[in-house]
């Protein structure tokens, strides 16, 4: 199987290095990525400026890497439409230093690249860490290549797409896997006032993820130490949770564990 791979951080990041690293291990890898940090674009789409895309040097060696002046989307669309002649089987998005919850994945670059191999029908798989820089890559990028053979082996049913946040913890301290929905609300909901001489302005603010008391959601899961797996839908239909068949949690942080070895 061929795997597109993707970030909203740009291509040359080491979240998406460690995740190319490990996906290499169990199916081909071809990586289209924004050429600069796209973060909190969300669904957005170039149609009024070409697109430019560059070859550029392997993030792994023998994985063929596009450059894309454009947004995570953009990329995608790319991928799937033109870019690479292979027949690709699924989309993985991240890793994504810092969390995408609640309503934030409205927000988020990570989750709308994954969104787009949706709509094409194919399993689509977006992965956040919780804290920038964070020490841990290695565990999400291992859970991600958990989850992409769970994808393959059939067992869903339609083609899936899941937003999962690691927390920023050593593996021995995880608690589990929680499969959640996303809580209503935002970490972007302040804004600092600054002057700088020619007149005010104003910063938006991101915090830190809040405490959630309701333990059905991704906040809360991640507040707790448990790693957080969302199934989405692309409509914006009110209906039930998709259906996540099987035992995904319940056996997946002994497998993480084992895989980690
Ligand atoms: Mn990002």
């Amino acid at each position: 199987m061929k795997i597109l791979v993707t970030n909203d951080d740009g291509v040359f990041t080491d979240g998406l290095q460690a995740l190319v690293k490990e996906l290499k291990k169990i199916a081909h890898v071809v990586v289209v990525a924004p050429d600069r940090e796209q973060s909190a674009i969300g669904t957005a789409v170039t149609l009024h400026q070409p697109l430019r895309v560059r070859r550029v040097r392997p993030v792994v060696p023998e994985v063929d890497t596009y450059s894309v002046e454009g947004t995570p989307s953009d990329c995608v669309i790319l991928a799937l439409s033109t870019l690479v002649e292979d027949k690709i089987g699924m989309v993985v998005s991240g890793i994504n230093q810092g969390a995408n919850l609640g309503d934030d994945v409205f927000i988020s670059g990570t989750v709308a690249a994954a969104l787009q191999g949706y709509f094409r029908g194919l399993h689509a798989l977006a992965i956040s860490i919780e804290a920038a820089g964070s020490h841990y890559l290695d565990t999400a990028a291992g859970l991600a290549a958990l989850l992409v053979k769970w994808l393959d082996s059939s067992v869903v049913p339609n083609n899936a797409f899941l937003n999962v946040n690691v927390p920023d913890l050593p593996l021995a301290e995880i608690r589990g896997v929680k499969i959640t929905r996303l809580a209503s609300q935002t970490h972007i909901d302040t804004a600092r006032e600054g002057n700088d001489g020619k007149g005010k302005y104003y910063w938006l603010v991101r915090h830190r993820a809040d405490k959630s008391t309701d333990n059905q959601t991704d906040v809360w899961a991640i507040g707790q130490g448990y790693i957080s797996v969302t199934p989405l839908h692309a409509d914006l239909f009110n209906r039930s949770a998709p259906a996540i068949p099987g035992n995904l949690s319940s056996d997946l942080l002994q497998r993480l564990r084992q895989h980690q070895r």
